[in-house]
């Protein structure tokens, strides 16, 4: 399991060339391939480009559920609750957050599809590939996905932040 950081806005993952810790943030994904077969949650063969650590890419098995559910539902860290005296984590602050983003219209993601009127809500599992014009100064990317209402293949340039796994808190 890659622990997604609700504060960081990306998950856990380690360098497999210097051993660090780094944060794995959807816009250094570069390919999301989903698995064949009959699993559900389905797996998905995520490439990334390791910004934190050697600058490589890695693999990184990820399920479904780790992709799509984990940055809602992570609760934030940790802190202390003035009320009680006592460390306390809020389960469903995460959850909280992002039900109210989503319903202002703010999605993990959002494309944009040319079969629907509006923006289509989307998770990080409907991407498939993400190509940045340049690898060591990302200012665009071209991202590939597949829209989860019509199934169809599209494509659109997005910026880094336009992918950042933050709920847009009002
Ligand atoms: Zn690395
Ligand atoms: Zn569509």
């Amino acid at each position: 399991m890659h622990e997604f950081d609700a504060i960081a806005g990306g998950w856990d993952a380690v360098c497999s060339a210097s051993g660090d810790h780094g944060v794995l943030r959807l816009s250094a994904f570069r390919r999301v391939e989903r698995l064949p077969g009959a699993g559900a949650p389905p797996a998905h063969l995520v490439t990334y480009r390791c910004a934190d650590g050697c600058g490589e890419r890695h693999t990184l098995l990820m399920s479904g559920e780790e992709l799509d559910w984990s940055p809602i539902a992570t609760a934030l860290p940790a802190h202390f609750d003035l009320m009680t005296g006592r460390m306390a984590v809020e389960p469903d602050a995460g959850v909280e957050r992002w039900w109210r983003s989503m319903r202002d219209g703010h999605w993990p993601v959002t494309l944009r599809c040319e079969h629907h009127a509006g923006p289509v809500p989307a998770w990080p599992s409907c991407l498939r590939a993400l190509e940045p014009d340049d690898e060591r100064d990302v200012r665009w990317l071209l991202v590939h996905w597949r829209c989860p209402l019509c199934e169809c293949d599209g494509s659109q340039v997005m910026r880094p932040a336009a992918l950042e796994l933050v709920p847009r808190a009002a």
